[in-house]
Formats: structure tokens, sequence, C-alpha cells
């Protein structure tokens, strides 16, 4: 068993020489120049100017094949296209030398992920994110990785909660999400792509101890034929107030959409504190409507940014420098 072991050592430290001589190889100053200006495009997310330094970039040094491969990845927030066409080059210019060839593998992989996804409805599509706003997309890409819906609109069943004001509260959150991608409302349970299982909420099976996060993904049939579903389950241990259980609910729709994981930031609606906090302090009611109260109404755009961002990525890629 130590052969593979070894030949995987080999290629990784091939891997790491490739990338000290072939990709970082000097480039003429100005295409290097150009090179980073375009990096810190794509550092600030604005990846509309990062394809056009690149662009000029490879003006200058058609060769430099790091600007290709980082052109690509900032090309899946502009245009899938020219990203698809963007990593097959890079694939065939990379796959002739055996030193980079890890790098060729993962770009065709993108090529076939990126062209499985389906057309997006026009409130994920790249034109929508803003940059100024930013996203925290690096804090849950890796988790939320094939927990995009590829289907739309994607069926919710907001079931019957154990309180009218509850129920409100769920179908106010559900209309505030279809603003944002397209959802549709269905009666009947196992049609849901996305279920409420007020239920298993009440009885609080689900969610022991420290667990954050009230949604799971179950598959629902075999292998094959099967599907998935999130199932959502909340915390109904206190006299939530409609608009606390829509503040719950838009954080756990965003979760079922695909967001796996939390923002670090309070003036977005996945942001995880909320949770936290009156799990570990057994803060008295009043205290607790406060809290809640002081909670955002709506996805922010940065939640919005983040979650455009996966719906077009083909999952996590760190640029080359
Ligand atoms: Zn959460």
């Amino acid at each position: 068993m130590k052969k593979p072991r070894m030949v995987l050592l080999a290629g990784l430290l091939g891997l790491s020489l490739a990338v000290m001589n072939g990709i970082l190889r000097a480039a003429p100053q100005d295409a290097q120049d150009l090179f980073e200006q375009a990096n810190q495009s794509l550092r600030e997310d604005n990846f509309a100017a990062a394809v056009a330094g690149y662009d000029r970039c490879l003006a200058a040094d058609p060769h430099l094949l790091k600007a290709l491969f980082n052109r690509a990845i900032a090309n899946e927030m502009v245009d899938r296209a020219k990203a698809i066409a963007d990593w097959k080059s890079f694939a065939a210019a990379a796959g002739n030398d055996p030193e980079l060839k890890y790098l060729a593998a993962r770009a065709l992989a993108r090529v076939q992920i990126l062209e499985g996804l389906p057309p997006l409805p026009p409130g994920l599509e790249p034109s929508r994110y803003v940059t100024a706003d930013g996203d925290y997309y690096r804090l849950v890409a890796p988790d939320s990785d094939g927990l995009q819906w590829r289907h739309f609109p994607v069926k919710v069943y907001l079931g019957s909660a154990p309180e009218v004001k509850w129920q409100y509260g769920a179908r106010e959150a559900f209309n505030i999400w279809r603003d944002v991608i397209p959802l549709e409302l269905v009666a009947i349970e196992r049609q849901a792509d996305i279920r409420v299982d007020w239920q298993q909420s009440a009885t609080g099976e689900r969610r022991a101890g420290e667990e954050l996060d009230w949604v799971r993904f179950e598959r629902v049939g075999d292998q094959l034929t099967g599907r998935r579903v999130a199932v959502i389950t909340a915390d109904l241990s206190r006299p939530w107030s409609k608009d606390e259980m829509r503040a719950i609910m838009l954080h756990e729709f965003g979760h079922a959409l695909g967001i796996k994981g939390h923002s670090d930031s309070k003036k977005d609606i996945m942001y995880f504190q909320m949770q936290e906090k009156y799990r570990r302090l057994p803060v008295p009611m009043p205290v607790t409507q406060l809290f809640w109260k002081s909670l955002v109404k709506n996805p922010s755009q940065r939640d919005i940014n983040t979650l455009i961002r996966l719906y077009n990525s083909a999952g996590y890629i760190a640029p080359l420098h």
C-alpha cells in the first residue's frame, strides 16, 4: 500500500514544482503587473473588472496560464459560456504538461459541472450581484457545495403550524424569499423539495444539544430515482411572535436554499448568533424578544450575493498567485 502514497507525494511535489517553474514562471513585467491588478479586482469581488484585467494580461502574455485559470474563475460570475471556454483552454494548454495534469483535471471537472447547471432564474444571475455589498461566500462555500437546487421553481410545503401567527410568519418568510428565487407553494407534502416539519419541531427530537442548524437534507427514494428534500424544523419552545417566527424561517429557508453555514455579520439573515445566544444563556423572555427585534427583517444584499455565487460557481476554488 506504500506505492500509491509515494506516487501521490511525488505528484504533489511535482505540482508544487510546477507551480514554481511552470505557472509561476517569470512573466514579462507588464504582464505580471496586469496579473496582480486583476487579482486585486478578483479579491474585491469585482468580477467583470477582473475579467477585463486578465484580458489585458493575456494580451501582453498569451502564455500566462495562471491568468487564464483566474479568468475562468472570474468568468463563472460574469458569463458561464466564457468560463467554460476558459476552463477548456486551460485544460488543453496545461494538459500537455505532466506537472500541470492535476490542474487540467480540475478544470475539466469544472467544465462538466458548469455544463450541467440549469439556466438560472433572473434573481440568481451574475448581473444581480452587487459588488459594493460583498458576500460571505468563502465562509460557506466548502460546506455548501452541491446543496443548490437544480430545478425551478423550488417547491415548498409549509404544513400546519401549531399556532396561526407562526403560520403567518412562515408564509411571510416564504414570500420574501420568493422575490429572490422562484418558489412555489404545494399542498401535498411529498411533492415538496423543502418542507417544514412542525411536528418534529414540537417534539424537538432533531435538535439535540448545541446543534445550530435545523435544516437537514434527506433522500427520498433510492439512489437512482430518489431525490433530495430539505426538512426544516424550528424551535417551538418559546412563545415566538409572528415576526420572530418569520425571522427564524427566513434564516432556515436560507439553509434550505443551499447556504450551509453562517454569515459573520449581524446585518445578514444568515448570521448565526441568534440561535447560539438564547441557547447558551437562559435569558428571560423580554430580553429574548428585544434580541429578536434587533434582527434584520429581510435577506441582505450580502445574503443574496452569497446565494448568487453559490448558484453560479462550480464549487470553491482558490485563484493562482
Ligand atoms: Zn443557521
